[in-house]
C-alpha cells in the first residue's frame, strides 16, 4: 500500500518526466513494430543469400577520372562499402574483392604476363571460390562527349539470369536517381564472363559529365546510388525466375532498333566502289553504341590489301566526317604504327596513346575496340583482327575488357537509326 503513496507525494515535475519517458517508450515500441513490418519482407526475401561485390579498379589502377579530379576507384569503393552495409542489415552475406584502395597484386610480386589480366583473373577466382548467389561490380563511366550521362547496367549476353539482375538494378537506378533513359545492355566484359554467378556491371554515372561528376563527388549521392543497387538486388531475389525464363520482363521497348545487324551492306546508302563503312560513337545520350558511317576513300579499290586496311584505320583514327554528328572512338594522339595481313587475320599495331589517352569506361572501351575490328572486317578477306599496342598484343584498354587473341566482327553493339 506504500507505493501509490510514493507516487502521490512525488513532485509534479518528476511525475511529468516519468510520464514523458513512459510515453516515449510506447512511441518507440510502436515505431519498432512499423519498422519491423516494413523491413521484414525484404529480410525474408534476401536473408541468407550471398552477394559478391567488386569495387572496380584500385591501387595503381585509378579507372576513369573526372575533370575536377574525381577518381573512379574511390567512387566505386565508397558505393561498394555502402552496398555491403545495406545488404548486411538485411542479413545478406557479402564477399568483397577489396575493402580499401589496393588491387589484388602485392607490391613487388613477380607476375608472369600482364598485370591487369592477372589482377582480373584473381578477382574472378576469389568471387567464384565463394560461390555467391550473384555478383555485382561497381564502376563509373566516362566518354569523350560530356553530354553523356546516366547510370547504366551491363550483363553477359550469354546469361539470362545476369540480364534479369541487370534489368532490376537498372530499373531501380532509373526510378531512384533519374531522369535517365538508359537501359540494361549486354557487354563483352571479362569479369561478367568469368564469374559463374549471375553478374551485373553497374556504371553509376559519367565522370565525363560535369553534373554527374559533381553528384558522384557527393557522399550523400553515392549512398543513394548504393541504395538503388540494393533495391535492385532485392527485387531480383524477390522476382523468382519463371519457367519461361522471365521473358515477359526482359522485353526492351518496342521502338528499339537495337540488335544484331546481319548485313553490313544493308547499312549503306548508295555505295561507290571506293566506299566502305566506318564505325563511330552515337551522337546523343541515347546512342551508347557504334553507328556506321559510309565513307568514300578515294582510290580504295586500286590499293593492295594492306594499303586498304591502313587507309581504313587512318580514317577511323581521324574520326567522323566533317559534317557527321557521330563521335570519335580513338583517343587523341593515337597513330597507326603498322598493319599486316596473315591469312585472314589482320594485325593492327597502334601507338601507346590508344591506352594512355583512353577516357575509361567499359562501354567506350568496347566501342574503341570494335570500331577498329568492324571497320577492318568490312573487307571479306579479313575474318579476325589482332590488336597490338607498341608491338605487343593488347590485353585491355581501360581494364574492363580482357582481350585474348584475335577478335571477330561484333555487330551487336552497332545501332542503326530506324
Ligand atoms: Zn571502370
Amino acid at each position: 500500500m506504500r507505493r501509490p503513496v510514493v507516487f502521490i507525494v512525488m513532485p509534479v515535475r518528476t511525475a511529468v518526466i516519468i510520464g514523458i519517458i513512459l510515453l516515449l517508450g510506447v512511441v518507440i515500441y510502436a515505431l519498432e513494430i512499423a519498422v519491423v513490418t516494413t523491413v521484414a519482407p525484404i529480410r525474408d526475401v534476401v536473408s541468407g543469400r550471398t552477394v559478391a561485390i567488386d569495387a572496380g579498379h584500385g591501387g595503381p589502377d585509378s579507372g576513369a577520372r573526372g575533370k575536377s579530379g574525381v577518381i573512379e576507384k574511390d567512387i566505386n569503393l565508397h558505393i561498394a562499402l555502402e552496398l555491403r552495409q545495406l545488404l548486411g542489415r538485411a542479413a545478406v552475406y557479402t564477399v568483397m574483392t577489396r575493402e580499401s584502395d589496393h588491387d589484388l597484386i602485392e607490391d613487388g610480386e613477380d607476375i608472369t604476363g600482364s598485370r591487369k589480366r592477372t589482377e582480373l583473373e584473381r578477382r574472378a577466382s576469389l568471387v567464384n571460390s565463394k560461390s555467391p548467389d550473384i555478383f555485382v561490380t561497381v564502376h563509373a563511366n566516362s566518354f569523350p562527349e560530356p553530354q553523356w550521362s546516366g547510370a547504366q547496367v551491363f550483363y553477359n549476353p550469354q546469361s539470362a539470369e545476369g540480364r534479369r539482375l541487370a534489368v532490376h538494378i537498372q530499373t531501380e537506378l532509373v526510378s531512384r536517381l533519374g531522369p535517365n533513359t538508359r537501359k540494361a545492355r549486354p557487354a563483352d566484359i571479362y569479369l561478367l564472363k568469368r564469374v559463374n554467378a549471375p553478374a551485373a556491371l553497374v556504371e553509376v554515372g559519367f565522370l565525363s559529365n560535369p553534373r554527374e561528376e559533381r553528384l558522384l563527388a557527393d557522399a550523400a549521392y553515392r549512398e543513394r546510388v548504393a541504395e538503388a543497387i540494393f533495391h535492385g538486388i532485392v527485387a531480383y531475389f524477390a522476382d523468382s525466375p519463371k519457367s519461361d525464363g522471365a521473358a515477359h520482363m526482359l522485353d526492351d521497348d518496342p521502338g528499339n532498333t537495337w540488335g544484331i545487324v546481319t548485313k553490313a551492306g544493308a547499312l549503306a546508302s548508295p555505295l561507290t566502289p571506293d566506299s566502305t563503312t566506318l564505325y563511330f560513337g552515337g551522337p546523343t545520350n541515347f546512342d551508347d553504341s557504334l553507328m556506321p558511317e559510309v565513307r568514300e576513300i578515294p582510290g580504295l579499290t586500286a590499293m593492295d590489301r594492306t594499303e586498304a586496311l591502313a587507309a581504313v584505320l587512318h580514317a577511323t583514327i581521324a574520326g567522323p566526317g566533317k559534317d557527321s554528328i557521330l563521335q570519335s572512338t580513338i583517343p587523341r594522339g593515337t597513330i597507326l604504327r603498322s598493319v599486316r595481313l596473315q591469312g585472314d587475320t589482320a594485325s593492327a599495331d597502334f601507338s601507346a596513346e590508344l591506352v594512355v589517352n583512353h577516357w575509361g569506361g567499359s562501354r567506350s572501351e568496347e566501342m574503341t575496340v570494335y570500331s577498329i575490328v568492324n571497320a577492318l572486317t568490312e573487307f571479306a578477306y579479313v575474318k579476325r583482327v589482332e590488336l597490338l599496342v607498341e608491338g605487343k598484343p593488347l590485353e585491355t584498354i581501360s581494364g574492363h575488357m580482357q582481350i585474348e587473341g584475335p577478335l571477330e566482327r561484333n555487330l551487336s553493339i552497332v545501332h542503326v537509326r530506324g
